[in-house]
């Protein structure tokens, strides 16, 4: 047999490769895998996988959350198709290659709704409509813990290097976690080009090098993956949720955003135009600020997103922008030219990769297709609130702000955001219905 497929397995097999790990994200972002014998993957490439759609989560509590058409039809499958096209060796198994899969729903032979990358398709595609290729660079920060059994939650953090330990290199770093990481994730094939320790102890930051919005999703959504299995092999764990920790600031996913046109040119760029920046790049960035409320609901995605947001964390809290300014809601780096780009630092690492990406897009569209201008940048730094409106300080207003935003919605699709808001409005209540440590500190001895 000489079809492409066999041709690639014949390939993998000549390689030492023996299992193919077949991932997708779901709807949050979390990821699904299943392990597929090299033999099998010509099979699983012409029928698909067969996953089970309705369970996203079982909390330690017990309960299942489940999407629109999931546990109500009977818990059916969906379908997962190998997408060979980003297959790669995993440096640190031996004899194991992954590669993402697509989702869709045998019912229908369609892209599920849920599926965050063909979402991400779609708004590339309304991108694409209007002669606009967006180019997109993730930069990614996390915590990293280490076992600690005699802790309430199992974990310390990695590192007690105290104050602000950003780029501190070694010192904050005694088991050189950094250097070994960025030479596994440059074999991994997933476009790391280098990295830094963060503000606080045991924080880190990874940069991939930019590129087309699809594949910069695709990048994130495996470098999370990737840096949680490499934490797990040591013994560690490695986070992305927003905030850990009460006395250490918060961890970003921002987003550098241009757009190239047919030829590879930057239209973000216009030395004559103010602030050096094309009429789309300003129309762009007056639609991220016009769509933020609606955005922070994909960008700041848990309950816990909204503990990172506030005055003086180099987190925004206003819906601002400015000119090289960290404490703006988006920062306009000071490159122009072909550098000529927007830093979107709202979302925080928990983002689903896909969704963050493709809402910012269909924000940036909606202000370029309504010729919408950004108001005077902030000057300064910028936790006034006296001098913009402030972001959701809620995950439930932040829902209340996407459902409100038709615009938005239409452009990400009815069905995605149905089943959206009904993971996520469960996810308040849960917590809204949950006991905190904090509560019986706070009123179980004074009142
Ligand atoms: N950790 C900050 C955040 O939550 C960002 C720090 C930085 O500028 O790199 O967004
Ligand atoms: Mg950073
Ligand atoms: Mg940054």
């Amino acid at each position: 047999d000489t079809s492409p497929v066999h041709r690639r397995v014949e390939q993998l097999a000549a390689a030492g490769i023996d299992v193919v790990r077949v991932t997708y994200p779901d709807l949050i972002g979390t990821e699904r895998a299943r392990d597929v014998l090299l033999d099998h993957l010509p099979s699983a490439c012409d029928h698909g996988l067969a996953f089970c759609r309705a369970v996203y989560h079982t909390s330690p509590q017990g309960d299942t959350v489940d999407v629109a058409g999931g546990l109500d039809a009977g818990l059916p499958d969906i379908r997962v198709t190998p997408d060979l096209g980003t297959l790669t060796a995993l440096p640190w198994e031996p004899g194991v290659a992954t590669c993402l899969g697509d989702v869709t729903d045998p019912a229908t032979g369609l892209p599920a709704p849920e599926s965050p990358r063909d979402l991400l398709r779609s708004v590339l595609d309304r991108c694409a409509e209007h002669g606009l290729r967006p180019v997109v660079g993730p930069e990614l920060e996390y915590f990293l813990c280490d076992e600690a059994p005699d802790r309430p939650q199992g974990w310390r953090r990695y590192s007690d290097a105290g104050g602000v330990v950003y780029t501190a290199g070694l010192r904050a770093d005694r088991d050189n976690h950094l250097l070994r990481t960025l030479r596994l994730l440059r074999d991994l094939d997933i476009g790391v080009s280098g990295g830094n320790h963060e503000y606080d102890g045991s924080q880190f930051e990874i940069n991939l090098t930019h590129g087309d919005a699809a594949r910069a999703a695709d990048r994130a959504f495996r470098f999370k993956s990737a840096i949680k299995e490499l934490a797990r092999k040591e013994g560690r764990l490695a986070t992305f949720m927003a905030k850990p920790f009460n006395d250490a600031g918060g961890s970003g996913f921002h987003l550098h955003l241009s757009c190239v046109d047919a030829e590879g040119a930057n239209v973000f760029a216009d030395p004559a135009a103010p602030y050096g920046l094309s009429a789309t790049a300003r129309h762009a960035l007056a639609g991220v600020l016009a769509h933020a409320p609606a955005l922070s609901a994909l960008a700041n995605p848990t309950v816990n997103s909204y503990k990172r947001i506030g005055p003086d964390t180099l987190a925004p809290w206003l819906i601002d922008w400015g000119l090289d300014n960290r404490s703006a809601m988006v920062r306009v780096p000071p490159e122009r030219g072909a550098g000529s780009r927007l830093e979107l630092r709202l979302g925080d690492a928990s983002a689903n990769p896909y969704l963050l990406i493709a809402a910012t897009l269909a924000a940036a569209l909606l202000g370029i297709l309504a010729r919408e201008e950004p108001p005077a940048p902030l000057e300064g730094y910028g936790y006034d609130a006296a001098r913009a409106e402030p972001l959701p300080a809620t995950l439930s207003a932040a829902l209340d702000a996407l459902e409100a935003d038709t615009a938005l919605t239409e452009t990400l699709g009815k069905d995605f955001t149905a089943s959206y808001l009904a993971y996520k409005r469960d996810e308040v209540t849960r917590f809204q219905r949950h006991v905190t440590d904090w509560e019986f500190t706070e009123y179980a001895y004074h009142l």
